[in-house]
């Protein structure tokens, strides 16, 4: 039980009140006593004296003990008068009186007489017992002593009875009063107090911060309650604070988790968002024996797009992609951007085949409409992989590789398409697997070897070479640039291989210049990876100081989209190599949709007509007209043309014709080791008419 101040203070001052009543009543008792005791002493003496002035005629002549008898009868009324003796003047004792007192005990009596015999002093006492001895007779003419001894006790007690019968009523009437007004203050006092902690606990039930205790007079309470009123004030603002901080946190979190959980640019779910929504489908679908379908797509042609455009129109294009798919789906479908160009469709509760493969040409068609930016229609297809949750065990994991299996499919079937996943698909996806963890061991093992196919001029005379990696894989045979560069590129080995070549070749091109003289120059593929690695251009300048290669032997080799993806950094990181003396040409021209505006700002010496064209060109008049076009723009730009896939004697006519510088393809050589290709004669003669090429 709590016991307040207030309770404690009343029933302090009650038993303070109390002891201090009965300390006064205490020491008025004790000064009565004394006063009455003295009182009864100053009678006794008194008593003694008259009697002993009375006995006085009685012991002057021959002693009548019946009249001494009858004259000590005189201390009867006194009944605290003990014992009484009368000495003659040889302290004999000549008569006793004993009062009722002395009749009681029998001892006293024998002690009290041996007290009063002794006695030589005026007066004594033994406690309550007052002894008056009073000499008879006057000085020198002693007739004996009178002895009374009276016993004050009784009277005393009586006395202090009745004084307190008389005074203890008043006294506790007083202390009560007294009390009774020290509580009735003490509770005027404390009436503030209590007020205060119940507006104090009132507040902290009903947290309500903005009332105010009303404050009055001036005391320490009034100080308190300005303090408790300044104090909730501060608590009122502080949580005011507090609370927009934690609505500014709230905001803040919920732009953390869009930003986590959603892609900036398109509004839709991001990969991490939808690879959960993905793993709580798969647990339910597997508890509940259903399925999970999840479609994987990836634009076509939405580099080209980037590339050309620039990212700013790829970003306009990709959140016209979101747009237009967004507008198709139904509750609960999750349309998520990977990244990139790449999206991921997990249908609500599709999983009837019909179903989604409706989905499927849906989402090709709506891709067949031309997105418009720039005043230009700028057209992207979508080539889509599906697979389902019981076809990967409901691993998550599988399920993406499976539907990114099955996208590949789509896409090397000519894009525009939908393929549903199909186990023997992965035995494809295994290669792919095997080759990418085999290109290390590749090169330790020297598996890489390097072949040079010829580079002409207009006379057919060998002016350089182009080297191409070549691999003789133990188990998977011959594999070609064309598909390990790829897979070397997304699993970050290019620039291994890269450095390899580059050796291998700078130690070849001394035995090509001994051939072929010493201004062929010998072109090496570089990939967009490459264009990405800052070391790449050091390696090239040490390797080239290692094998003394003179750079105007040496010409890199880029695809446009290669440049375009990282323009700035490869600008600079050509211009460097074009310092030092190495030559850049631009790879496989006009397959991107570049536009060539950019051709003006670029840091190459020769175009590359990439073999499409060439192919093309003489069964397509407009083939043709693009070729004359880039031919004619590259002349006025000052760059060399090298066509590419020469394989006809009309081609290579055709080309020379429009002012192609160099030529290279099967028409001329096929790629050959380094044997091979110093076997070559320096200038090639050609078939004037049917030319074989096996
Ligand atoms: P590329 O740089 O455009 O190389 C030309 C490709 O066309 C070579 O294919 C070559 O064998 C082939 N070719 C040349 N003339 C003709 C012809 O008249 N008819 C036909 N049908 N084909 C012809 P290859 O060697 O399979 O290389 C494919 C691609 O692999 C190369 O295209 C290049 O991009 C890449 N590559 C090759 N070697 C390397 C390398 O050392 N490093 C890098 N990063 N990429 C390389
Ligand atoms: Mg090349
Ligand atoms: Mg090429």
């Amino acid at each position: 039980m709590r016991v307040g101040i207030k309770t404690t203070l009343t029933l302090l001052s009650l038993i303070f009140s109390l002891a201090l009543a009965a300390i006064v009543i205490l020491l008025v008792v004790r000064e009565h006593e004394a006063q009455y005791r003295k009182n009864v002493e100053v009678n006794l003496r008194a008593l003694s004296d008259n009697t002993s002035e009375d006995l006085v005629n009685l012991l002057a002549v021959e002693v009548d003990i019946v009249e001494l008898t009858s004259l000590l009868l005189r201390f009867d009324p006194y009944e605290n008068i003990v014992v009484a003796f009368v000495f003659d003047q040889n302290n004999q004792l000549i008569q006793p009186y004993v009062g009722q007192l002395g009749q009681s005990d029998p001892d006293i009596y024998e002690a009290l007489l041996a007290e009063a015999s002794d006695m030589t002093e005026r007066s004594s006492s033994l406690g309550d017992i007052v002894i008056e001895n009073t000499p008879i007779g006057s000085y020198g003419y002693s007739l004996g002593r009178l002895v009374v001894i009276a016993d004050v006790s009784n009277v005393l007690r009586a006395s202090r009875k009745s004084l307190l019968k008389a005074t203890l009523p008043i006294a506790i009437v007083m202390t009560l009063v007294v009390w009774l007004l020290f509580s009735w203050l003490l509770g005027r006092q404390f009436a503030p107090v209590l007020t205060l902690t119940s507006f104090t606990r009132k507040v902290t039930e009903n947290r309500d911060y903005s009332s105010v205790f009303n404050v009055k007079g001036n005391n320490e309470v009034s100080v308190l309650a300005k303090s408790i009123n300044k104090m909730i004030e501060r608590i009122s603002v502080e949580l005011d604070n507090n609370l927009a901080k934690t609505q500014q946190l709230s905001k803040q979190q919920r732009a953390m988790e869009r930003l986590a959980n959603f892609d900036s640019l398109t509004g839709l779910p991001n990969r991490q968002y939808v690879m959960e929504h993905l793993k709580a489908e798969l647990a339910r679908a597997k508890r509940s024996k259903g399925d999970v379908v999840a479609m994987f797509f990836d634009l076509d042609g939405f580099k080209s797009i980037n590339d050309s455009m620039g990212h700013e129109i790829g970003d306009r294009v990709l959140a016209g992609v979101a747009d237009r798919l967004t507008g198709m789906l139904r509750e609960g479908d999750v349309l998520a951007r990977l990244g990139g160009d790449e999206f991921i469709l997990v249908p609500h509760n599709v999983v009837d085949d019909s179903a989604y493969i409706q989905v499927a040409r849906k989402i090709i068609q709506a891709m067949e409409e031309p997105f418009l930016q720039n005043g230009l229609d700028l057209k992207v297809g979508v080539s889509i992989g599906i697979s389902r949750a019981a076809q990967a065990n409901f691993e998550l994991s599988d399920l993406i590789s499976y539907a990114d299996i099955a996208m590949y499919v789509s896409k090397s079937a000519g894009k525009g398409k939908f393929t549903l996943f199909h186990p023997r698909m992965v035995e494809g996806h295994k290669r792919k697997l095997d080759i990418a963890n085999s290109i290390l061991t590749a090169i330790v093992e020297n598996q890489f070897y390097m072949e040079y196919q010829a580079k002409v001029d207009g006379k057919c005379k060998i002016v350089g070479f182009e080297a191409l990696i070549r691999w003789r894989h133990p188990s998977l045979g011959f594999v070609s640039p064309a598909e390990f560069i790829p897979i070397a590129e997304q699993g970050g080995k290019v620039p291994d291989i890269t450095l390899w070549v580059i050796q291998q070749v700078f130690k070849d091109i001394p035995t090509l210049i001994k051939k072929f003289g010493r201004s062929t120059r010998v072109s090496l593929n570089l990939s967009a990876i490459d264009l990405k690695n800052k070391k790449l251009f050091d390696v090239i300048g040490s390797c080239s100081e290692r094998y003394a290669i003179n750079p105007k032997n040496v010409e890199f080799e880029v695809t446009e989209s290669a440049y375009l993806d990282n323009f700035n950094e490869t600008n600079h990181f050509f211009q460097a190599l074009s310092e030092r003396g190495f030559s850049v040409a631009l790879d496989d021209f006009g397959t991107g949709f570049s536009s060539l505006s950019y051709l003006t700002q670029i840091q190459i010496n020769t175009l590359k007509i990439d073999r499409q064209f060439v192919q093309n060109m003489e069964d397509n008049p407009r083939s043709m007209l693009v070729t004359r076009s880039i031919i004619d723009l590259a002349k006025r730009l000052n760059l060399k043309i090298c066509a590419e896939g020469i394989e006809t004697q009309s081609q290579f006519e055709t080309l020379i014709t429009e002012g192609s510088d160099t030529l290279q393809g099967y028409l001329f050589s096929k790629p050959v080791p380094l044997e091979q290709a110093c076997a070559l004669p320096i200038c090639i003669e050609l078939e004037p008419s049917t030319i074989s090429l096996s």
